[in-house]
């Protein structure tokens, strides 16, 4: 066979955005087709809300993400009038909860903070970040080392990764300062506390342009450029199914959110990154139900909790004038609170946490004018502890085939619970975060266990694999059984993980995607780049 082959894309948060640079740079001939179920939201498709500045259109932007919890913008988002109960609990802002009680929600009580976005960029449009190197049992078993290093680095340019953003914080050197103190001598060389590295790019003026999915798309949104003139992305289409023989897949059906008209779109192959619930439920919807679908389920479990720093302690380490110019170069971008962000990364065997440690001027919620922290001079540090959870094959989401979900989709429940070993490694998470906040200054909120599913990082309902017993695909992120259906996503990791996962996820994609490109180019005999 020869000609261009087209790759259909389902989603369009990073994940999905890096198939298609990678794919689209790979092989000069093929054409990719992307679908997002959301709205472009922002004027440059996929960006990172929290580079818009003005705090209404920001609000807006993340409204709009917000599915069946977009308030008075579901209307146009092809959101049926009664999918929603008014007044809800929302979840962070820019996400909708998957059990948001109304109509056609998902059944989640034992894992009740689950959330996603649905909007061009998809979560990415939302996040925080970070995105640190999986490390120890964390990684994938079955990728060399020397593979791995490539993948992950590649990962990393695509994410723009900054490993040392803000390290000119004298705060955030303190904040460092204080907790190496506490912990270096309990955690082993290369893993002690320091700073987190971010996606993004430093401007001049000391703020950061956030990455999103316009990041790792790159080129595909110039003008002009040779693979732009083949990527499409096409916002507000839903894709309900996946045609195929079993084997083989044709293409998508698709369904214009506008006008409700569905199509059938033809595809030399497929990717899924949809998230971790609506990929395995796309599949599902599909009649493509590996034993594995969708469960597996893990994230890590969030403690956490928010302390005003220390005057005395910060002021040993941080003249006034480094404090009064870090405050002014912060000024310039009030709207993005974050100035610092450092870690305690995971290691084995006697830390299995990550901790993330966020400095910022402001508290994340109104404290009292009358509280003896309320106007801190020296900031707020909000820190959390990641949890690791076992994979078992007993967690995560059944799909039904006889109640539909609000987008007329298999509805799911999800099971969800942690076994002793769990329990307890949460007990020992939130000592040190006790100990942490107590080198560091006054706590104004105590630590405590977020409800599951806050940490936003759903992982393993589609676990890539060696054994098609226990993973729904394999190595090479293609669906066991089918040679042109790949997946993508935080759902693929199959490991026990302590971080934010989404650099892991695209490096499982790099895998994939260039897999796949010497797969199509073998079959189109069209040599690839
Ligand atoms: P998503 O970004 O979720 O995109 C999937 C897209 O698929 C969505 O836009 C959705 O609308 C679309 N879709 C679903 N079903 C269909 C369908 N049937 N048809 C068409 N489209 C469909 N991760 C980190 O690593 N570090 C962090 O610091 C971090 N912080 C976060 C903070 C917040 C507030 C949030 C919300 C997330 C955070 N994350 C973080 C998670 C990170 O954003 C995700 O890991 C990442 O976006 C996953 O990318 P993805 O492409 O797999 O999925």
């Amino acid at each position: 066979m020869s000609g261009t082959p087209t790759v259909a894309i389902v989603g369009s948060g990073p994940i999905g955005s890096a198939y298609a640079r990678l794919l689209l740079e790979a092989f000069p001939g093929a054409r990719v087709v992307m679908f997002e179920a959301g709205p472009q939201v922002t004027e440059r498709p996929g960006q990172s809300v929290r580079n818009i500045v003005d705090p209404d259109e920001k609000a807006r932007a993340r409204e709009r993400s917000q599915g069946p919890q977009a308030g008075e913008f579901r209307a146009s988002l092809g959101i049926p009038a009664g999918a929603v109960v008014e007044g809800m609990f929302t979840a962070r802002q820019g996400t909708h909860l998957l059990d948001f009680g109304g109509e056609g929600s998902a059944h989640a009580a034992s894992f009740p903070a689950a959330a996603a976005a649905t909007n061009v960029g998809g979560q990415g449009a939302h996040w925080t970040c970070a995105i640190p190197r999986p490390a120890f049992t964390e990684k994938l078993g079955f990728i060399p080392d020397d593979e791995w290093e490539d993948l992950i680095s590649t990962a990393e340019g695509l994410l723009h990764k900054q490993s040392a953003a803000f390290s000119d914080s004298p705060v955030g050197a303190a904040i460092r300062e204080l907790l190496s103190r506490e912990f270096g001598d309990e955690l082993p060389e290369g893993y002690g506390v320091s700073t987190l590295p971010v996606a993004g790019d430093p401007q001049p003026d000391g703020t950061m342009r956030w990455a999103g999915a316009d990041t790792v798309l790159g080129p595909l949104l110039d003008e002009g450029t040779d693979t732009a003139a083949r990527f499409e992305l096409r916002d507000l289409t839903l894709v309900r199914r996946i045609e195929h023989d079993g084997a083989h897949v044709r293409g998508l059906v698709v369904e214009d959110l506008r006008t409700r008209e569905q199509t059938f779109v033809e595809a030399d192959a497929v990717v899924v990154a949809a998230d971790a619930f609506r990929s395995p439920q796309l599949l599902f919807a599909s009649g493509i139900r590996p034993a594995a679908l969708g469960r597996y389920l893990t994230e890590h479990h969030v403690v956490i909790s928010t302390v005003a720093l220390d005057g005395d302690r910060m002021a040993e380490l941080v003249s006034d004038d480094e404090l009064r110019s870090e405050l002014a170069r912060r000024a310039k971008n009030p709207t993005d609170p974050v100035a610092a962000v450092n870690r305690i990364p995971f290691s084995e065997p006697d830390h299995p946490y990550s901790a993330q440690i966020m400095y910022a001027e402001t508290p994340p919620f109104p404290l009292p004018i009358d509280h003896p922290a309320a106007g801190n001079r020296w900031g707020y540090v909000n820190m959390g502890y990641g949890v690791r959870k076992v994979p078992r094959v007993e967690d995560g989401a059944t799909f039904s085939d006889d109640e539909l979900d609000y987008r007329g989709l298999p509805n799911f429940t999800i099971d969800y619970a942690l076994d002793a070993d769990e329990e307890r490694e949460i007990d020992e998470a939130t000592a040190r975060l006790r100990r942490a906040g107590s080198a560091l200054g006054t706590f104004i909120a105590e630590p405590r266990l977020l409800p599951f599913g806050s940490s936003l990082h759903f992982m393993g309902t589609m676990r890539t694999g060696t054994d098609p017993a226990t993973s729904v695909a394999d190595p090479y992120s293609r669906v066991w059984g089918f040679d042109n259906l790949v997946v993508g996503g935080n759902a693929l990791i199959p490991t026990a993980n302590t971080m934010n996962p989404t650099l892991t996820s695209v490096a499982i994609a790099v895998r994939g995607a260039r897999r796949l490109a010497d797969q199509l180019s073998a079959v189109h005999s069209v040599p690839h780049a």
